[in-house]
């Protein structure tokens, strides 16, 4: 805004009201501790303490949430749980995730595989789960900076034979901070050297207690080598996101989060979305961050074109004039010229912030300095 009161600029400068209002008295203003300064007020006591005030610049820093008006929720469906897999170095999160893959993945699909879109699916007793493939700190990190909420489910992969290690517990802190239930994986079991009782021993120590002994934190034995535990593992998965309620409504128009974006010398802009509710159909028009345009193509998590893809489904898509980045998030919009004119909104905007945050001092920011 452009005023401030006596009170508020005062509390920027870190000085007390009666100051500030003697000081205008000094230049000729008569004012009360709740009065409005405009801007030529505010810079000239600003002057009197030698600090240089710079216009707040104008920025659409609208969530597109407020794109996606709320609607009967008695229309929601159930949808997949959306996992995340953390842990600390070399307990076996990638191993993990491929022993999941290739384990559900059929065998018609196997080409696939190799297709990488950073988020896959797979369906365990008919029912779907949703694995993210980005490392579990950067899923949480780059994301939640942003805002963005999409795990609903945290694995922590715990090595039988090491224990409880520094990444450990920034895991734990990360799936703590961002409110989701948390499973622990005790991988490396087919080691001798496993020693599940100490790892269950140690986590209690961060209040995450085992069912065994009196707590409420799942704890499931795997080897991610062997593929033993896994089953059981999914299992869990499920029955913790059914106590969660996880619900969507595929029959509208969708909202979702960037799991990660890049530019490709043939297609231009390749983004993967996680559709988080409604469906998202080839053809929709589309904001994404601060980029737009139109869904041109889909690709599934197993390379395959597809035409549609419902809430807690990763899937690639081309088509966006710019490349967004992880972590933001995307909506759809009925027509194309109300999302091109957010699109070109949000983008200008972003780009002025850019070019000013090198030079840019408010007195927010410098009082946060001193
Ligand atoms: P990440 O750093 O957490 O992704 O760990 P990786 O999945 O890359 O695994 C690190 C090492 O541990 C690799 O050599 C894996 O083969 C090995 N490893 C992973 N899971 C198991 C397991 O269940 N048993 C055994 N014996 N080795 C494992
Ligand atoms: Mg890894």
């Amino acid at each position: 805004s452009e005023s401030l009161t006596v009170a508020e600029l005062a509390k920027k400068l870190g000085r007390e009201p009666s100051e500030i209002i003697k000081k205008l008295f000094m230049l000729g203003v008569m004012a009360t501790i709740n009065q409005e300064l405009d801007k030529d007020a505010i810079e000239l006591i600003c002057a009197e303490y030698e600090v240089e005030v710079e216009e707040e610049i104008l920025v659409d820093k609208t969530d597109l949430e407020v794109y996606f008006e709320p609607e009967d929720e008695s229309l929601n469906e159930e949808r997949p749980p959306v996992v995340t897999i953390m842990g600390h170095v070399d307990h076996g999160k990638t191993t993990l995730l491929d022993s999941i893959r290739h384990t559900k993945v059929t065998a018609g699909e196997a080409g696939g595989i190799t297709q990488h879109i950073g988020a896959y699916q797979v369906v365990d007793n008919g029912k779907k789960i949703t694995f993210l493939d980005t490392p579990g700190h950067a899923a949480f990190t780059t994301m939640r900076a942003r805002g963005a909420k999409v795990t609903d489910l945290a694995i922590i992969v715990v090595a039988a034979d090491d224990g409880v290690m520094p990444q450990t517990v920034e895991a734990i802190n990360h799936a703590k901070a961002a409110e989701v239930p948390i499973i622990i994986a005790v991988n490396k079991m087919d080691k001798p050297s496993a020693n599940p009782d100490r790892v269950m021993q140690e986590l209690t120590e961060h209040g995450l207690v085992p069912e065994a002994w009196g707590g409420d934190t799942i704890f499931v034995p795997i080897s991610a080598l062997t593929g033993d535990g896994i089953d059981s593992l999914l299992e869990m998965i499920l029955l913790v996101s059914e106590v969660g309620e996880l619900k969507a409504n595929p029959a509208r128009r969708a909202i979702g989060t960037v799991i990660e974006a890049e530019l490709d010398k043939g297609r231009g802009s390749v983004a993967t979305l996680l559709v988080q509710d409604g469906t998202l159909n080839v053809g929709d028009p589309i904001v994404v961050g601060n980029t737009f345009g139109r869904v041109r193509a889909m690709v599934s998590d197993v390379g395959r074109r597809v035409k549609e893809a419902g809430p807690s489904t990763p899937v690639e898509i081309t088509g966006l004039n710019d490349v967004p980045q992880a972590g933001d998030r995307f909506v759809v919009f009925e027509d194309e010229k109300t999302a091109r004119q957010v699109g070109e909104t949000r983008a200008t905007s972003a780009l002025q912030v850019q070019r000013s945050e090198k030079t840019r001092v408010t007195l927010d920011n410098l009082f946060d300095q001193l």
